[in-house]
């Protein structure tokens, strides 16, 4: 199938930057939430990150304005029916996701293909809302969307090979790089890393080292860019300890029982930047360890 137009349902830090990538790669985009107030800030959002873009000579400004007369807002869901790909990317929840999917059923095409950007649900179980499992799949970008190269594909137990090649199709005119994954728990990034994490918040908890140690160690002792505290504080407590979560209650293995004192964090509301605290303290000039 050859896809020309994409509906994003979603316009928070994911769906605006996977809007962003979909109309600088030639596609239409219509994008939708049901915030007006999202979709003003994805829009600013966007023209933001692509005129830095263009300060940074990555794009020319012609292929800016190319891709803002691309995308469409719009607050009705109604609007994505001419849509032959839909990327799901709203809150994180389970039934708001199958009441988006259900809501767009009776406006779309039969072709049309439906993915969802979740980082946990379970793909198989969002498809089988919908009157077409054999075309429901995960397509996962990583955040944020514009710089990172990476989407991992996620198959459904019955999404078809037509479908997958025509997700991949996507990816590769995006220049990005597909990872296929099968539907289990966290697919592949979030299972490897978010264990990861949680272990460095544990050798946190047991006092074997200081933040600034843990991060330092990992940082000039594994060459990972960024320490894993660190990293947990840009994607956010709250997710790290629902991902966490979901691999504990998916997998009912020991070893992914979330650290204690990454929950004592998200109880006391320090989420990491969003909220200026978590592992690190941002409202100063520099970040300042918090243990
Ligand atoms: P976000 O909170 O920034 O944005 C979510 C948006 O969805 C909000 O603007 C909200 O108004 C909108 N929304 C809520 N209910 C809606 C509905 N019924 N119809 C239309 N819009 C609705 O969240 P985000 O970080 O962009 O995450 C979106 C999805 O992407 C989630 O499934 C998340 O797991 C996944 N994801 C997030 C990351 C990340 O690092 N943040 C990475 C990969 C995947």
């Amino acid at each position: 199938m050859d896809i020309q137009t994409i509906g994003i349902v979603g316009a928070g830090q994911m769906g605006n930057g996977i809007a962003h990538v979909m109309a600088l790669a030639g596609y239409d985009v219509t994008l939708t939430d049901i915030s007006a107030d999202a979709l003003k800030t994805a829009v600013e959002t966007i023209k933001g990150n692509m005129a830095r873009q263009v300060a940074r000579g990555k794009i020319a400004e012609a292929d800016m304005t190319a891709a803002m007369h691309r995308i469409l807002t719009t607050t009705q869901l109604t609007d994505l029916g001419p849509s032959d790909l839909i990327i799901e990317a709203a809150t994180e929840r389970e039934t708001i996701k199958q009441a988006i999917f259900e809501d767009l059923l009776p406006h779309i095409k039969p072709e049309t293909i439906l993915t969802s950007n979740t980082s946990s649900i379970s793909i198989t179980r969002l498809a089988s809302g919908t009157d077409r499992p054999e075309k429901f799949m995960g397509f996962h970008f990583m955040n944020p969307v514009p710089v990172m190269q990476l989407v991992e594909l996620i198959r459904g137990i019955a999404t078809d090979e037509e479908t997958f090649a025509a997700c991949k199709a996507v990816v590769d005119r995006l220049g990005k790089t597909a990872a296929s994954a099968e539907d289990f728990p966290a697919f592949i990034v979030n299972r490897i890393l978010m264990p990861m994490i949680n272990e460095a918040v544990y050798t946190l908890y047991e006092g074997v080292g200081s933040v600034q140690s843990i991060d330092s160690s990992m940082k000039l002792g594994a060459n990972h860019p960024m320490g894993p505290l660190e990293l947990a504080d840009f994607i956010g407590l709250d997710t790290c300890l629902a991902i966490m979560n979901v691999l504990h209650d998916g997998l009912a293995d020991t070893k992914y029982r979330p650290c204690p004192l990454l929950t004592k964090y998200v109880e006391a509301g320090w989420l990491g930047r969003k909220t200026q605290r978590g592992f690190y303290d941002y409202r100063g000039d520099t970040p300042v360890p918090t243990r």
